[in-house]
C-alpha cells in the first residue's frame, strides 16, 4: 500500500481493518473507559493495555505459591529457580539478541545505574558522556548522579546533542560528528534509542560504530523502542541496553525491566559491577561461599531472586508478541502510523495548525507521532479526552499519539482524526 492510496473515509478504514491479518489481537486486550465510554487508546507509549490472559498467568503462580510454598523454587517445569529462562526467547527476538545476552530483572532506572557501574569507568583523560538534550528525566538524573559519584562535574562531563536551530530532531551526521570531535575524551555514548518526546528513532548502528571508533562504550535506553521498532542489538554491536516492559510491552504498571549485554562482555569477571547472589554462578549459588563468580552473559548482572509474580504478567504479554512476531507487527505499524500521518495532513490543509515533529522517514520512527499544536493546544487535547480519546499531553504544546499494531485499528485512527478536526475548528 502506498500513502497515496489512503482515503479519509470511514469505509476505507473499515475495509483496512477487515483485511488486517493482525486484527484478531485487539480482542485479547482490555480497553479502559472514559466516563463510561470505551476509550480509543493511543497511550501504549506510556502504559500498554492489559492482556486478558494476564490474570491467569498470575493466578497460576499464586496457586503454585499456595500449594507448594518453598518447594515452588525447585518443583516441576515451572520451578521459580529457573523462571528467568522463560522470557529469554521472546526478549531475544524483540531486541535482536542471543538468549544469553538478555535477562529480565529490576526496573529500568535501577538497571541503567547497574549497567553504568560496569560500562562507565571514567579516567582522568577519558570521562565524557554524550547523550541527547531533553532526555527522559530519569536518564538525566541517572547521568548527573553517576558523574557526581565519580567526583566529576556534570557540566564538564555530559555533552548534550541538540537539534539544529529551527529543527526538532537530531541529524545522524551531527551525532556522529560530535562523537568524533570528542574522540580523545569520550568514555560513553548513552542515549534513548527512540526519543520519547519527538518519537525519533536514532541510527543505533551508526552511533555504535562511531562510538567504538572513538574508543567509547555505547548503551541505549530502549523504553520507547522495545516492542515498537525492529532492533538488532547484537549485530549492531551495542555494548549494553535496558528497557521497561510496561509501555509497548504491555506487562503492567511499573513491571519488570530487561537488560542486554553484548556477548563480547559475557565472560568478563573483571568488569566492575555491583553484584548480588542471583548473578553468581548458578551451580554454586547455594554453597553460600565468599568470592563472586558471575554467571555467563547478561545473567551475571542479576542481583536478586527473580520476581515471579512480575515475570508471570510479563510472560502473558511476551507470549502474545511471539505469536504476533515483530516483523508482522512492524508491517502493520508502518501502515497504521502512515494512515495517521495522512489524515493529519488532510485535516491540517492550508492552515497548518499542526506540525508533526516526528520524522517522516519510517526508518526514523516507531508508531508514535508527536504533534506540535500551534494554537489552542491544551483545549484541543482536553476536547479529545472528553471524546474518550486517550493520548498524552507534553508541556508546552505537544500531543503524542501512539497507535500500536497489537490493539489499535484503522478505525481508531479514523475516529481520532474526525474528532481532532472538530476540536481544531472549535479551538484553533
Ligand atoms: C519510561 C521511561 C523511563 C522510566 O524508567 P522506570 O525506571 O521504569 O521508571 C526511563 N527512561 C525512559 C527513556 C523512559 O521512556
Amino acid at each position: 500500500m502506498k500513502n497515496t492510496d489512503y482515503r479519509f473515509s470511514e469505509d476505507f478504514a473499515r475495509n483496512m481493518d477487515e483485511q488486517d491479518p493482525m486484527k484478531g489481537f485487539r480482542e485479547r486486550f482490555y480497553f479502559p473507559k472514559v466516563d463510561g465510554k470505551e476509550a480509543i487508546y493511543f497511550c501504549g507509549n506510556s502504559l500498554g493495555l492489559q492482556p486478558k490472559t494476564t490474570k491467569e498467568y498470575i493466578q497460576k503462580e499464586l496457586d503454585n505459591w499456595a500449594n507448594l510454598a518453598v518447594d515452588g523454587h525447585f518443583h516441576g517445569e515451572d520451578a521459580w529457580y529457573h523462571v528467568r529462562k522463560k522470557s529469554k526467547p521472546a526478549l531475544a527476538e524483540i531486541v535482536g539478541a542471543h538468549e544469553h545476552e538478555v535477562v529480565a530483572m529490576n526496573n529500568l532506572s535501577s538497571n541503567l545505574h547497574f549497567l553504568m557501574v560496569s560500562f562507565y569507568q571514567p579516567t582522568k583523560d577519558r570521562f565524557k558522556i554524550i547523550t541527547e538534550a531533553g532526555a527522559f528525566p530519569s536518564d538525566m538524573y541517572m547521568l548527573e548522579t553517576q558523574v557526581k559519584f565519580h567526583d566529576l562535574d556534570p557540566d564538564q562531563t555530559i555533552i548534550e546533542l541538540k537539534p539544529r536551530e529551527g529543527e526538532y530532531t537530531l541529524r545522524t551526521e551531527d551525532i556522529l560528528k560530535t562523537i568524533s570531535e570528542n574522540q580523545s575524551q569520550l568514555a560513553l555514548v548513552m542515549m534513548g534509542g527512540l526519543q520519547y518526546y519527538t518519537g525519533q528513532v536514532f541510527d543505533m548502528e551508526a552511533i555504535t560504530a562511531a562510538g567504538h571508533v572513538a574508543g567509547a562504550k555505547v548503551g541505549f535506553d530502549l523504553a520507547h523502542a522495545a516492542g515498537n521498532v525492529p532492533l538488532q542489538l547484537h549485530d549492531w554491536g551495542v555494548d549494553f541496553a535496558t528497557w521497561c516492559s510496561y509501555k509497548y510491552m504491555n506487562s503492567g504498571p511499573g513491571n519488570i525491566s530487561g537488560i542486554f549485554v553484548h556477548e563480547r562482555h559475557a565472560e568478563s569477571p573483571d568488569l566492575p559491577r555491583f553484584a548480588g547472589w542471583w548473578g553468581h554462578d548458578e551451580g554454586e549459588r547455594f554453597k553460600m561461599e565468599k568470592g563472586f563468580k558471575p554467571m555467563f552473559g547478561a545473567d551475571g548482572w542479576q542481583l536478586a531472586n527473580s520476581n515471579v509474580i512480575a515475570l508471570a504478567a510479563h510472560q502473558a504479554s511476551l507470549d502474545i508478541f511471539q505469536e504476533a512476531g515483530m516483523d508482522r507487527l512492524r508491517q502493520k505499524s508502518e501502515l497504521l502510523t502512515g494512515y495517521l500521518e495522512f489524515l493529519l495532513q488532510e485535516i491540517n490543509g492550508e492552515r497548518g495548525v499542526i506540525e508533526i515533529i516526528t520524522p517522516k522517514n519510517t526508518n526514523e520512527r516507531g508508531c508514535q507521532l508527536s504533534l506540535l499544536v500551534k494554537k489552542g493546544g491544551k483545549a484541543v487535547f482536553d476536547e479529545l479526552y472528553q471524546n474518550a480519546i486517550v493520548g498524552d499531553w507534553r508541556h508546552p504544546n505537544v500531543i503524542r499519539i501512539a497507535p500500536t499494531p497489537l490493539y489499535n485499528s484503522f478505525m481508531d485512527v479514523y475516529q481520532f482524526a474526525k474528532i481532532l478536526e472538530q476540536s481544531l475548528h472549535k479551538f484553533a
